[in-house]
């Protein structure tokens, strides 16, 4: 069986080259194999051209992550803000390899399987409310996406064949399918090269306190933020309305907690004209914020809820849109009535072990209790980099903070890509050992196990990173 022996080889020689380094000449031949064939999803052909433009990774413990030629990093994002229980997770694993061996894939479109059941049951028991009925989808973007057809198609089956719009807010991201980057109210994917984006999308402005759209102050600014959510659903007609959508804290937009009163307004608002609250917990869910559910911290329930990245800790791809039971039962009927929404992935069995040994861990070691501790630490040393003159504002709930980088703390001015600040600073965190990205922040958002000494060193290295950039571009 020549096919077979070739895989065997394959993963012979991925399990040898994770073990030992490889020489300098196989990594110069991988690196062209990657700019050759692999296509990545948010890497510019230039900076993958770059001399250390392709850096590859071969294992992870804890929160710690290692590259080919043996630098270890300290995971300060979580992957993409996502490894929440930790790298390295033998039970995770031995979960993945025993339901393979039992059953690796039935169709979730019309079959059920134990893991499948398990971890509905189990989402059903720690979502808040009655957000009870799991849809299982596959990344986020998915979610979403779901989240968004099933109002539209809850709304038409509850009689309102002309609710349609979807109100989603400015600066947040859903994700970069159609629908999802539709929604989306930030330029990082562009959209000129997709436009015209999905119809009846319509953007509020966020509650963004540090750069307020009002250019108000919290508290005087009488939320006005939230009270626009009302104004658009007036202006657009009541009876158009599907959802609104947000990120309950936006995540990659810059890490954004909304002042407490924003998401109860939001609710009521939702609640007066019929429109359902579609909260997307993709970032925010399985402990990262310091709850179970950051929307916990707002004692609101959304009519369905998007999780995805920790809900498996990025063992493997899994998501779900969760809706309240009160939704679900205008879908009880026939195909007619049956959610028009399925992918041959969804609720794929293996994914749903992985994620269901990822949050019994989540739960057994009280994770989320440990990220609002570990958060707080966290946020009293960040607040110590203040005094650097590029960090503008630092910002946060529980393991979920960032830092915004301004060029002036008055008028809050962003670098640009000609003041090379962005490059330099994550040149010095490689340095310095610390894997992120920097944008016009930096996320600090590491796996919800880690400790008082880690986060110490962490910001260390933070400070000293900033002061050596400063100093290289002599910023004052
Ligand atoms: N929603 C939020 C809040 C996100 O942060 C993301 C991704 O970062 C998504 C949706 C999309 O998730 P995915 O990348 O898994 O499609």
């Amino acid at each position: 069986m020549p096919k077979k022996s070739v895989a065997k080889k394959a993963q012979k020689k991925l399990k040898e080259m994770s073990q030992k380094l490889v020489s300098k000449k196989e990594q110069k031949a991988l690196k062209k194999k990657a700019k050759d064939h692999l296509w990545m999803h948010a890497k510019s052909w230039e900076d993958m051209s770059k001399p250390d433009g392709i850096q590859i990774f071969t294992e992870a413990d804890g929160t710690q992550i290692t590259d080919i030629e043996g630098n270890s990093y300290f995971d300060i994002m979580a992957g993409l803000w996502l490894v929440n229980s930790g790298h390295g997770r033998q039970e995770i694993m031995d979960a993945v390899y025993e339901q393979m061996k039992q059953l690796s894939y039935v169709s979730g479109w019309s079959f059920a399987t134990l893991p499948a059941i398990e971890l509905a049951t189990k989402l059903a028991e720690i979502t808040p409310g009655s957000l009870n009925k799991i849809f299982f989808v596959n990344s986020g973007s998915d979610a979403t996406d779901a989240a968004t057809r099933m109002a539209k198609q809850y709304q038409f089956l509850a009689g309102f064949e002309k609710r349609y719009k979807i109100i989603g807010r400015r600066n947040s991201y859903h994700g970069s399918f159609s629908g999802a980057h539709s929604l989306t109210g930030s330029g990082f994917f562009a959209r000129k090269y997709f436009e015209p984006m999905m119809p009846g999308i319509r953007h509020v402005p966020h509650p963004y306190c540090y750069r307020c759209q009002y250019e108000l102050e919290y508290p005087s600014c009488d939320m006005l933020c939230a009270k626009a959510v009302e104004q658009e659903i007036l202006f657009e007609d009541p009876e158009t309305v599907a959802a609104v959508i947000g990120e309950t804290i936006a995540g990659a937009p810059g890490v954004i907690p909304p002042p407490p009163e924003y998401w109860p307004m939001v609710r009521a608002i939702c609640d007066k004209y019929g429109v359902l609250l579609i909260m997307d917990e993709v970032i925010c869910g399985f402990g990262r914020t310091g709850k179970m559910f950051a929307c916990e911290h707002f004692d609101v329930v959304p009519d369905i809820m998007a999780v995805a990245k920790g809900l498996s800790s990025g063992y493997l791809p899994i998501a779900a849109t969760i809706a309240k039971e009160e939704v679900h039962d205008k879908f009880k009927g026939g195909w007619p009535e049956t959610f028009q929404h399925g992918t041959t992935w969804g609720a794929h069995p293996v994914c749903c072990a992985a994620a269901l040994a990822n949050v019994n861990i989540i739960e057994r070691e009280d994770l989320p209790k440990k990220a609002a501790k570990m958060g707080k630490y966290l946020m009293n040393a960040l607040k110590q980099l203040e005094s650097h003159p590029t960090v503008g504002d630092v910002r946060g709930k529980g393991l979920l903070a960032a830092i915004e980088l301004v060029k002036d703390k008055k008028t809050k001015e962003g670098f640009g890509p000609d003041d090379k600040f962005n490059d330099v600073l994550n040149q010095n965190f490689a340095d310095l050992g610390l894997l992120t990205r920097v944008r016009n922040y930096i996320a600090i958002c590491p796996p919800l196990i880690v400790t008082k000494k880690e986060i110490d060193e962490l910001v260390q290295t933070l400070d000293k990173a900033f002061t050596k950039t400063e100093k290289k571009l002599r910023i004052k």
